[in-house]
């Protein structure tokens, strides 16, 4: 309820002004991003690689309202992924992008969008590393997979993402994973309606688990995006009982959030790929970490009195 309650209110011109001037802010931003520039990802990306983990790199922004700002953001990908390339960081996939579609022109037509997602492909395929697609708010769901398959006809390795809260999420993995895709299952961030989505935790939980199933299952490779020591531990399981090897699936984590617990699974030989934002534009990222655990809310909001 809480998490709705935030998600909803989180457009508000004053709840931002709050959010962005709060003192404590910055402290809880520099823990969930790699910094503000790409040589601050590039940086963070070395120090994970160093540690045995893969990285994915998003630069942060969402819902460009025009052209010009959509061809910078592709732009930024682009020149991030010569960086990565000429420092052998994006070698074999080890270091790849995340891109929001909304980011770079979904909302604008859907050429615009395809037309930037396929020159960041081309620059991802010239650096030896991959795209995924990351999923945004429901009316963005339907044109980006339209986008992934038309492009996938050039780019066979360009990755998607379900999320289970969605009632279409399972429908979803059972159509990628019978084409052998690239599959992010992540349990979704934004707050969506009854109507298209479980709102309630634990459905979001059982759903997790049935997608989980038809992806191991599956021919593609899956992608498993949670922190939830539950659903890490069944995909364990799910990973011994269909046979597949510790290079057939991978598990992801966002930037600061269970370090530790990257590290272990790293350390057991399996695939443990961590989501690296980076970039001035982290309200709407911060406020969706925010809202997903009412634990951090409560710190933030302590801080906030502490500074009154
Ligand atoms: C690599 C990656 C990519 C993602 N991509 C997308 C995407 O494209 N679209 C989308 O809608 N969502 C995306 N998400 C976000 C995802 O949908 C969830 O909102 C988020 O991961 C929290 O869900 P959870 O599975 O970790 O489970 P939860 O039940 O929320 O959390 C399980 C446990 O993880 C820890 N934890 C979770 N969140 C936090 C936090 N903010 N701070 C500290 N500890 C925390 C806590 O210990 C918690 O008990 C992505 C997540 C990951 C990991």
């Amino acid at each position: 309820m809480l998490r709705r309650t935030l998600l909803a209110a989180s457009a508000s011109p004053r709840l931002r002004q709050l959010i962005t001037g709060a003192p404590a802010t910055r402290a809880i931003v520099d823990s969930y991003v790699a910094g503000e520039t790409a040589p601050d990802a590039v940086r963070v990306t070395r120090a994970l690689r160093a540690a045995g983990l893969l990285v994915s790199l998003d630069y942060l922004g969402e819902d460009t309202k025009d052209q010009a700002q959509a061809t910078a953001v592709t732009d930024q990908y682009v020149q991030l992924l010569g960086e990565l390339g000429a420092e052998g960081l994006a070698r074999a996939g080890a270091a790849e992008v995340s891109v929001k579609p909304t980011a770079v022109g979904l909302f604008l037509g859907t050429g615009t969008a395809a037309g930037n997602i396929a020159r960041i492909c081309a620059a991802a395929a010239e650096a030896g590393t991959t795209v995924t697609l990351d999923a945004e708010e429901y009316a963005a769901i339907e044109p980006t997979l339209q986008i992934a398959a038309k492009l996938r006809a050039e780019h066979p390795d360009l990755g998607c993402v379900v999320q289970a809260c969605l009632r279409r999420a399972e429908a979803d993995c059972r159509a990628l994973a019978g084409h052998g895709v690239r599959v992010r299952l992540c349990k979704g961030a934004y707050s969506e309606p009854e109507a298209v989505a479980f709102t309630a935790r634990r459905d979001v939980d059982r759903s997790y688990a049935r997608c989980l199933r038809v992806l191991m299952n599956g021919s593609g490779y899956p992608m498993l995006a949670t922190h939830d020591p539950r659903l890490i531990q069944i995909t364990g399981s799910l990973a011994h009982l269909t046979g597949r090897g510790p290079d057939s699936f991978e598990y992801q984590m966002l930037y600061g959030i269970r370090p530790a617990e990257q590290r272990r699974l790293a350390n057991t030989g399996a695939r443990m790929r961590v989501y690296v934002p980076y970039g001035g534009d982290w309200y709407a990222y911060l406020v969706r970490r925010l809202a997903e655990r009412p634990a951090n809310l409560a710190f933030f909001l302590r801080s906030l009195g502490r500074n009154k």
